[in-house]
């Protein structure tokens, strides 16, 4: 047959590999599949343009609607907490524990009896394991199951972490993954929903796609959006996946760094795995600074860092203390903002090297 006419190829003129071209979707397909196997047989993987577009999926799957309550661990990134008002839902926020600094079980179950009794069950809850840190997953997974409430994992932080040898992202009802740039694989943005059936990853891309009805011509019965990952996407993320073990190795190797560095550094705590069936990723190594026992303040270090170009972050500000939430209600005290006010995140790529440690120890050394 005579090659066919398209309606309208793309006019792409630089030279790209030859798996990219505007119509090869198997690169998708292969980049969903390479995860699926790395998360295990009975996993669905969704290939997205953000983890965020990841969460509100989850949420529409989920039957999250206007007026619906979403519980959701307040010490995290805004974009765990956006799509619930991309839905007109309403968050309820939680507070973190120390052990881990995600969800506290003893809030959550706490929250969840009194919106009961306020006369609203919530429809779901979004758990997140910051900076690559498992949260207390046995619990939270107890609790959703005692008042059958959906589960969402945001595992943006924590592809390659692992709970009792089981991986996060494969806990949830949903869970998502980012391949933002900043995350530890990165596909030059992008993210996944990983679903529990092929029916709901079927859904997800019809909904992702704009939700076209099957028909002869442009048929829409439902709210669609334009979220799919794009084939650029795609391939980078599918070769990047190939080295996931090595760049948690190196992030593992820059916490093991910061353990020596600050050994004996006085008021300065690294936050670490608390229980031995836990294994973080190490996203981002993070301190807490105890300014009556340290010399020096999340702040001042920060800006002593600053002048040296070291780049430092503070933590998440809690949302349940962010403007946009400030009418939201929390259960909780002050444990994420004691987090928040005392933390610093360290400079944590994975190809750090000697003399990039020597730099931040001699920066520190000068406190001391
Ligand atoms: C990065 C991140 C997201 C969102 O991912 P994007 O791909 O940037 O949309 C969601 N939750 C957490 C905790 C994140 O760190």
């Amino acid at each position: 047959m005579s090659k066919r006419i398209a309606l309208s190829d793309s006019n792409i003129s630089v030279n790209l590999p030859s798996e990219i071209n505007t119509a090869n979707y198997n690169v998708i397909a292969n980049f969903e599949d390479k995860l699926e196997k790395y998360l295990g047989e009975k996993k669905h993987v969704v290939a997205l343009n953000s983890g965020t577009s990841a969460i509100h999926l989850a949420l529409i799957l989920s039957g999250v609607t206007e007026g619906d309550e979403v519980l959701c661990q307040s010490f995290t990134y805004i974009a765990t907490a956006n799509p619930i008002l991309y839905q007109k839902a309403k968050p309820i926020f939680i507070d973190s524990e120390l052990d881990t600094w995600n969800i506290c079980p003893k809030h959550l179950e706490k929250a969840i009896l009194d919106r009961i009794a306020k006369g609203k069950k919530p429809k779901a809850i979004i758990i997140v394991h910051l900076y690559g840190m498992p949260c207390k997953i046995d619990e939270i997974v107890a609790i959703a199951k005692k008042y059958q409430i959906i589960l969402i994992e945001d595992a943006a932080e924590a592809l390659g972490s692992m709970y009792k040898e089981q991986k996060c992202g494969t806990f949830g009802d949903f869970s998502i993954f980012s391949f933002n740039n900043n995350k530890i694989v990165s596909s030059f943005g992008g993210g996944v929903l990983v679903c529990n059936s092929i029916k709901e990853k079927e859904e997800a891309i019809f909904l992702a796609t704009q939700a076209k009805d099957k028909s002869e011509y442009y048929s829409h019965s439902r709210l669609g959006f334009n979220y799919r990952m794009s084939i650029v996407s795609a391939l980078i993320g599918t070769e990047e996946l190939s080295c996931l073990n090595d760049y948690v190795s190196a992030r593992i190797a820059n916490h093991q760094n910061y353990e020596s560095l600050l050994d004996g550094v006085k008021g300065v705590s690294l936050f670490k795995e608390n229980d031995d069936f836990i294994k973080s990723n190490h996203w981002l190594s993070c301190i807490l600074i105890d300014s009556k026992a340290s010399k020096f303040t999340n702040k001042s270090l920060r800006d002593q860092f600053e002048k040296e170009n070291i780049e430092s972050r503070p933590l998440w500000k809690p949302l349940h203390l962010q403007p946009i939430f400030k009418n939201d209600a929390f259960y909780g005290g002050n444990v994420a903002n004691n987090l928040f006010q005392k933390g610093l995140c360290l400079p944590s790529s994975a190809h750090l090297t000697k003399n990039d440690f020597n730099r931040i120890s001699n920066s520190i050394q000068k406190f001391l």
